[in-house]
């Protein structure tokens, strides 16, 4: 099988050993508000190539190792995706942050809420310019259970703050997201609880 980053023959799951080793965990943040932010990855060399493929040519193995990764760490209470924009979604036919939840799910037993409206379109971002507005999400429905926000990639979260703002902060119990861009305006924390025991336990 062809390593999905490097390309060479040989590797036994999506990364060869020499990508799965140069996969770098990130701290975890708080968002303003006290959110905290559980990362699988920093955003850079294999970590960003696999993104890019679970972004744009809906290839899951990716999505598959992030929730293996990051299971042991999602705290409880329902699992509620950043949706993609409907035209990305039509474009390349997947929405990362809901396959992400739906994964974690199945690790957790946490259920999968659609909280959050997809808006019919958004701006690019993920490499683009990031000081362009976010616009807040619509919300389905209200709940009154702690959530746990799910989101692919997380640049300078504004977005992620932006889902928050469109819950209520006191119903974000906290977000789990598969990359992080390294930023330094948000505070980097320690990693929490067994990230490090997870991470020995994850099979790529
Ligand atoms: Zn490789």
């Amino acid at each position: 099988m062809l390593c999905q980053t490097c390309h060479r023959a040989g590797s036994t799951w999506i990364v060869c050993d020499l990508c799965r080793r140069s996969l770098r965990s990130a701290s975890n943040r708080i968002l303003p508000g006290g959110v905290p932010v559980i990362i699988a990855f920093e955003h850079a060399g294999p970590a960003r190539v696999l993104a890019h493929h679970l972004k744009y040519r809906g290839l899951v193995g990716y999505a598959r190792l992030v929730a293996a990764t990051l299971a042991g760490e999602v705290p409880p209470g329902p699992l509620v995706p950043v949706p993609r924009s409907l035209s990305r979604r039509l474009r390349y036919g997947t929405d990362p942050a809901l396959l992400l939840a739906t994964l974690l799910s199945r690790e957790t037993g946490s259920p999968v809420y659609r909280l959050l409206r997809a808006p019919l379109h958004t701006p690019r971002r993920a490499g683009g310019d990031h000081r362009r507005e976010v616009t807040i999400p619509g919300l389905r429905k209200r709940t009154l259970e702690s959530v746990v926000l799910v989101d692919d990639v997380m640049t300078t979260g504004a977005t992620l703050e932006a889902a928050v703002f469109a819950i209520g902060v006191e119903q974000v119990r906290a977000a789990v997201v598969a990359n992080a861009v390294p930023d330094l305006t948000t505070r980097s924390l320690s990693r929490f609880g067994v990230s490090s025991e997870t991470r020995r336990r994850t099979r790529i």
